[in-house]
């Protein structure tokens, strides 16, 4: 790959928006990183980035499936539960195959949105009934692939998932396709997993409801032995809450802080309903948190108490999960506006932290703290945000945050290749197009 050059208007470099920035980019690499660099001295090879470039967007937690539920069935009442129902009707008609063309168009959407790494929270591992594909990580093998379709990286976050209820009963129905039967086999399977470049594949305990806590250890002993990031839902609804202290008499985060679960290689996605010292074990284990802010309003979870949790001392990241909407500044901006409908107060993150959130600590918390932030040596992965939109006109390029959508995004790079040129993808010719046969396959 030749040595490249952009030059950026507005860069986000050192936690603030920087005017006149030359980046040179070299085999996947920033090589160097020079400002002022004024309009009038740009070298002629570099490609100009009007508007604010910042680093590539790390999207923290993702179903790519959940994505064939936007706009169908939203009309419908009732809770997360019977959502979930809903979910595990589109889980039931996936196969590798069909599975692999609509993430790819999902990840599609990602890289459109700026987005050049996802953590794919992966459950769905085999056939009908249980029964394991030929290759037993098909499903996941399919996830990967899309990924590379798309030209975005991915954290392969292999969930664990045993059990239906807190109180251990049997998976059931759709659920037979998550389960490995125990810890062990699980771990065995995910051992097989090919490593690849962009490729990482990382852990996932499901929840308290879906592993036991007995089985826990050894999930977490797999992450820590493969130095590979541990993700876990933690706390998203209360009846979750409920069923551990029934069942424990503990609550999901002392249940997985007593095994050895939380920690600074550990991501805890939602943890909305949590206690004072719920909230003190992930800080004090420096456990990150990933929060939701469009899912967890679509589905009627709660408001996570997220600047306590960072008063704690965890680090919080976001995620569009379920994706009712693949928006990474949407996410970042409900960090701070959810807090504001929770405390009644206003500015409790800064923008310069709700663009950490997106970028510098999502990355580590996948597994590549080498990307996240334009500097030498980190992985070339740059999105470019227009802001001279409907939208973003006016703005001041350090709150672009407040003002910017995924459909304002412009360029994106991903280790050093271009992936989105001037709005329009450049590996997936109609990924609305896909998106929508991808969908109808699945739900007709
Ligand atoms: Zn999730």
């Amino acid at each position: 790959m030749p040595v490249t050059r952009y030059w950026c208007q507005w860069a986000w470099i050192t936690g603030a928006a920087v005017a006149d920035v030359l980046v040179t980019v070299d085999n996947g690499r920033f090589t160097a990183v020079d400002w002022p660099v004024p309009s009038a001295a740009v070298p002629a090879d570099a490609t100009r980035l009007s508007g604010l470039t910042l680093a590539g967007l790390a999207n923290s937690h993702s179903h790519a499936f959940h994505r064939a539920l936007r706009g169908r069935g939203s009309d419908v009442a009732g809770t997360f539960w019977t959502w979930r129902d809903a979910m595990y009707r589109v889980a039931a008609r996936l196969d590798p195959e069909s599975y692999r063309v609509l993430a790819r168009a999902v990840y599609a959407e990602m890289a459109l949105a700026g987005i050049t790494c996802v953590g794919e929270f992966h459950y769905l591992h085999h056939g009908p009934h249980g029964a394991p594909y030929d290759d037993p990580n098909a499903m996941g093998a399919a996830l990967l692939a899309a990924a590379s379709d798309a030209g975005i990286r991915i954290t392969l976050l292999d969930t664990c998932y045993l059990t239906s209820t807190v109180d251990g009963q049997p998976l059931a129905g759709p659920q037979l396709r998550f389960g490995d039967g125990s810890a062990t086999a699980w771990a065995q399977r995910v051992s097989a997993l090919p490593a690849a470049p962009g490729h990482r594949i990382g852990a996932a305990i499901h929840s308290v409801r879906a592993v036991p806590e007995a089985q826990m250890p050894a999930v977490a002993e797999w992450a820590a032995s493969n130095a590979a990031p541990l993700h876990v839902h933690v706390s998203e609804q209360p009846a979750e809450n409920r069923a551990s202290l029934v069942h424990y008499g503990r609550t999901p985060t002392a249940v997985l802080a007593d095994t050895g679960a939380l920690g600074p290689h550990t991501t805890a996605v939602h943890a909305v309903h949590l206690t004072d010292a719920d909230r003190a074990a992930l800080g004090d284990s420096g456990t990150t948190i990933c929060v939701c802010p469009t899912t967890e309003r679509d589905l009627a979870d709660g408001l996570a108490p997220t600047s306590s949790l960072l008063d704690a001392g965890c680090e919080i990241c976001v995620g569009s999960d379920s994706h009712a909407v693949v928006d990474m500044f949407e996410e970042a901006r409900g960090v701070e506006l959810h807090e504001r409908l929770r405390t009644g107060r206003r500015g409790l993150f800064a923008p310069a932290y709700l663009v950490a959130a997106i970028a510098g600590v999502g990355h580590p918390a996948l597994g590549w703290p080498d990307a996240g932030y334009i500097g030498v040596g980190a992985r070339a992965d740059l999105a470019t945000v227009a802001l001279d939109t409907i939208r973003t006109a006016g703005c001041h390029p350090d709150e672009a945050v407040f003002a910017a959508t995924a459909a304002d995004v412009r360029h994106v790079v991903v280790d050093g290749r271009v992936v989105v040129r001037d709005g329009r993808h450049l590996l997936v010719d109609e990924p609305a197009h896909d998106l929508a046969e991808a969908i109808a396959a699945v739900l007709p």
